[in-house]
């Protein structure tokens, strides 16, 4: 069960890791580039791709952020219990625009009773069972 979210864990701590060695990478090439400058060498690739490397790291970072609540967020899933007055059959189907408790619904298919809407409720959702 907990399965998939250990490997969606491991995706993003990879990531993770490839964004601070791209990070840490480009800090080195920004230091060389400097003490290149200061050597009275020419410093300004190594300046480039540091400050390039550190700015696509912070916005991969930041972008990583934004993106986690999306993953993390599920729509509701919403059920309706269908009930029958006269001998009990109880039927659960998904919610469908217009259901409110009290309402007729269909034919009971065991005695031919009009059914009645006892309750709606949102599903639990399987992934929150452990
Ligand atoms: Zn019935």
């Amino acid at each position: 069960m907990n399965e998939k979210k250990s490997v969606t864990r491991k995706v993003s701590s990879l990531l993770m890791a490839i964004v601070l060695i791209i990070l840490a990478l480009s800090v080195a090439a920004f230091y060389y580039g400097i003490a290149a400058y200061v050597e009275g060498g020419d410093g300004s690739l190594l300046l480039l791709i540091g400050f390039s490397g550190m700015a696509l790291s912070t916005y991969m970072l930041l972008q990583t952020r934004r993106k986690m609540p999306r993953i993390v967020f599920k729509p509701y899933q919403i059920a309706t219990t269908i009930l029958c007055q006269k001998c009990g059959f109880k039927n659960i189907r998904e919610f469908q625009r217009g259901d409110y408790i009290f309402k007729e619904a269909e034919e009971c298919p065991k005695c031919k009773e009009k059914m009645m809407i006892a309750s709606i409720y949102r599903e639990a959702e399987e992934k929150e069972k452990d």
